[in-house]
């Protein structure tokens, strides 16, 4: 049997950054996780290159039931003290829109560093280690196959589902509900949508072709691009509002959000051009060709009549469709749900009926928007409990 202050499963961005916090401080730490590798998940972020916190980030980014369970823990840790954190080991950032900051050394350096600082403050990270069995209440007592851990505080920090490709499993619920806690259904977020029958067909033939686009569902409105794809489609837009998508909701699109076709027939009332070459100035040529009735397009916007005009509109500004699925956990970012909150305390992420026990991370009913909010989150919760372990 080996003693601890301390075992954290998962060697993820918040088992990781909340265990260099607490090793710090002088605590024996263990890190338990199924991998070969540490922070694998952190390593493909951002396309590789880790969008690792932002700037702008508040409650009002994220999704979950209780939305005023993360205000504490992400006014504890702001974005700064991230910045602050990998600074002060060479890491720097580069500000892409909206206050979203991505490592100027690639993602794999960010998982180096927490591999490092772990390292130097003698954290033992136990990777390739299966979890077969969680006991005890304070002291815990965690059974890998190859050693016995028991410690009086265990934190779970196993992530949520997506991206199995990686290592994401449902341990981290199952070991929850063990516990009496509750889990908010997992559904993927920030995932690409498919698209059947003849909204399918249109999407494959434009497959490649991106736009800047306004993606609305569920309340909610996104300014940004999207990509059309072979099944469906994908691009930042619609990640978000897949974060806000139930089975059976539509998604409406607005195809040209800065420029109302009314008011662009309007500017050229007088005149003999065709509306196929006034929209191609705006939009590519594909899209304008696949939207839009050819009869229109060829008609001189002087002699477009009022309904036609406003079909125009409609085809543009109001494109409905019926996802018929998201493109599953193997292409989600995040997962949306997740261990209820209600049962967790918003300051220690300790679990109100089980004392020494705490949940922090993605495996909380906590899901940030696209742009470094999820990172953001994993440092801000894992900070909160590795400077009170
Ligand atoms: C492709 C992709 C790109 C992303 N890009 C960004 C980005 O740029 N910015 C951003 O903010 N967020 C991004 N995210 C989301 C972000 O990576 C996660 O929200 C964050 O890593 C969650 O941290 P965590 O510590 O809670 O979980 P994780 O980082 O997922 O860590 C959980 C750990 O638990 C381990 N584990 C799971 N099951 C078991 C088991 N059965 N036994 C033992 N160990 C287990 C896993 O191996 C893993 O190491 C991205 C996600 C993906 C999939």
């Amino acid at each position: 049997m080996q003693h601890y202050d301390a075992i954290i499963l998962g060697a993820g961005a918040s088992g990781l950054y909340c265990a260099i916090h607490a090793a710090r401080r002088g605590r024996k730490i263990a890190v338990v996780d199924h991998g070969s590798k540490v922070a694998r998940k952190v390593r493909i972020s951002g396309g590789g290159r880790c969008n690792f916190t932002n700037l702008e980030c508040s409650a009002a980014h994220f999704l979950s039931l209780n939305p005023h369970f993360c205000k504490s823990a992400l006014a504890r840790h702001t974005p700064w003290d991230v910045v602050a954190f990998f600074a002060e080991y060479g890491i720097g950032y580069e500000e892409k829109a909206e206050g979203q900051l991505f490592s100027d050394q690639g993602a794999g350096r960010v998982a180096g560093v927490l591999a490092e600082q772990c390292h130097r403050n003698h954290v033992a990270v136990l990777l390739e280690r299966e979890v077969l069995s969680v006991s005890g209440a304070g002291p815990f007592q965690v059974e890998t196959g190859r050693e016995i851990l028991e410690a009086p505080r265990l934190v779970l920090a196993l992530g949520g589902r997506s991206w199995p490709q990686v290592g994401a499993s449902s341990l981290g619920y199952r070991l929850a509900r063990q516990f009496g806690l509750d889990v908010v259904k997992p559904r993927p977020g920030l995932v690409p949508f498919v698209l059947s029958g003849k909204e399918g067909n249109r999407c494959r033939e434009l497959a490649g072709t991106a736009l800047h686009v306004a993606a609305a569902t569920g309340g909610r409105t996104f300014i940004d691009d999207l990509l059309f794809t072979h099944k469906g489609f994908s691009g930042p837009a619609v990640l978000q509002v897949s974060s806000y998508w139930n089975m059976g909701d539509s998604v409406v699109i607005d195809l040209l959000p800065r420029l109302r076709v009314e008011a662009l027939v309007d500017e050229h009332r007088s005149s003999n051009a065709l509306l196929r070459k006034l929209l191609q100035q705006h939009l590519p040529k594909r899209i304008v060709q696949e939207f839009l009735e050819k009869q229109i397009l060829e008609t001189p916007v002087s002699q477009l009549s009022n309904k036609q005009i406003q079909q125009a509109a409609d085809s543009l500004h109001q494109w409905r469709v019926t996802p018929a699925r998201t493109e599953g956990w193997e292409k989600a970012e995040v997962a949306v749900g997740g261990v209820d909150s209600a049962a967790v305390s918003s300051k220690t992420f300790e679990v109100a009926s089980v004392s020494g026990l705490h949940v922090i991370g993605e495996l909380l009913d906590v899901t940030g928007q696209l742009g470094g909010h999820n990172l953001q989150w994993a440092w801000a919760s894992g900070h909160a409990v590795g400077v009170l372990l």
